[in-house]
C-alpha cells in the first residue's frame, strides 16, 4: 500500500476499541484526513506522546488511494507547542481555530494557505503566550478571516459591497451574509448590517493581504478589537454548517 507523507498539525484523537486511537490531522499536502494508531493506548505504544492535539507533525500514513481512513505509520513531533498547550487563555483560543477548521475544512482538500495560517497562529500563541488575551483574540480573528478567504469566503473590505464606491468618513457598515463593508451612503437600506469604526475594516483589509506570521505585531484598541470580533463572528456564522461551541470558553 502506498505511504503518504506530509507535515501535519493534530488536530484531535479519539479512543477506538480497546487499544487504538483515531486521530485527526490537517495536513499541509493532504488536507484534512483521519488515521488509525494501531495499539496507542497500550503502555508500550510507539505512538506514546507523538499524538498530541495541537502539535506540529512529520506524517506517514499509509493506506488505499483515496480511502476515507489511512493507517498511521509514524507521527514524529517538529514543534510541540508546549507553552501554547499549558496556557488557559491561549489553548482556548486555539480550540476556536481548530473547531473552524474542523467545520469547514472538507476532508481531503488541499489547502496550503490554510495550513500555513493555521500553523502560524499556533506559533504566535505558542511564542506570545505572555502577551495576553487581547492580543491573542486579535490573531485569531485574523487567523479566521484568512482561514475564510483560504475557503473563498474573503470579504470585501475597501469597496461598498453594495455601490462600489470607496470608503470614506470614520464608520461604515458590514454585512457578512452580502460578504462586505457597505457604505455609509448605501446604510440606511440595511438594517441588517453592523455598524463599525473605519480603524476595524482597515485592519480587516491590512489582515486579509499580510502573511499570518506578519501580523503578530499588531494591536487594536478595545473598542476596534471589538469591531473585529463582530464582524468575523458574523462571517464565521454565516459561513460555519453549525455554532462554535469553543467560542463560550473565550469568554470565561
Ligand atoms: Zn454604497
Amino acid at each position: 500500500m502506498p505511504l503518504y507523507e506530509s507535515p501535519a498539525l493534530t488536530r484531535k484523537s479519539i479512543r477506538l476499541g480497546e487499544a487504538d486511537k483515531l486521530v485527526t490531522f490537517f495536513t499541509l499536502r493532504y488536507g484534512k484526513i483521519k488515521a488509525v494508531a494501531k495499539g496507542a493506548l497500550r503502555t508500550k505504544s510507539r505512538f506514546m506522546g507523538r499524538l498530541e492535539p495541537f502539535s506540529f507533525v512529520s506524517l506517514i500514513v499509509f493506506g488505499k488511494e483515496k480511502t476515507e481512513l489511512y493507517s498511521l505509520n509514524s507521527s514524529d513531533i517538529v514543534e510541540p507547542f508546549m507553552a501554547l498547550r499549558s496556557g488557559l487563555d491561549a489553548i482556548s483560543l486555539a480550540y476556536v481555530s481548530a473547531e473552524l477548521v474542523d467545520l469547514c475544512q472538507r476532508e481531503r482538500d488541499v489547502n496550503k494557505h490554510g495550513f500555513s495560517a493555521l500553523l502560524s497562529l499556533w506559533r504566535s500563541l505558542n511564542s506570545n503566550v505572555d502577551r495576553g488575551k487581547p492580543q491573542g483574540k486579535l490573531l485569531l480573528r485574523l487567523f479566521e478571516l484568512k482561514y475564510l478567504a483560504s475557503i473563498g469566503f474573503a470579504p470585501m473590505m475597501t469597496h461598498c459591497i453594495d455601490c462600489n464606491n470607496q470608503l470614506r468618513g470614520a464608520t461604515a457598515g458590514f454585512n457578512a451574509f452580502k460578504g462586505g463593508v457597505v457604505c455609509l451612503n448605501c446604510l440606511p437600506a440595511d438594517p441588517m448590517a453592523l455598524r463599525t469604526a473605519m480603524g476595524a475594516v482597515k485592519l480587516m483589509s491590512r489582515g486579509l493581504l499580510t502573511p499570518m506570521e506578519r501580523l503578530s505585531r499588531l494591536s487594536a484598541t478595545p473598542l476596534i478589537l471589538a469591531d473585529v470580533e463582530r464582524m468575523v463572528n458574523d462571517l464565521v456564522g454565516t459561513h460555519a454548517p453549525r455554532k462554535m461551541r469553543s467560542e463560550l470558553f473565550l469568554n470565561l
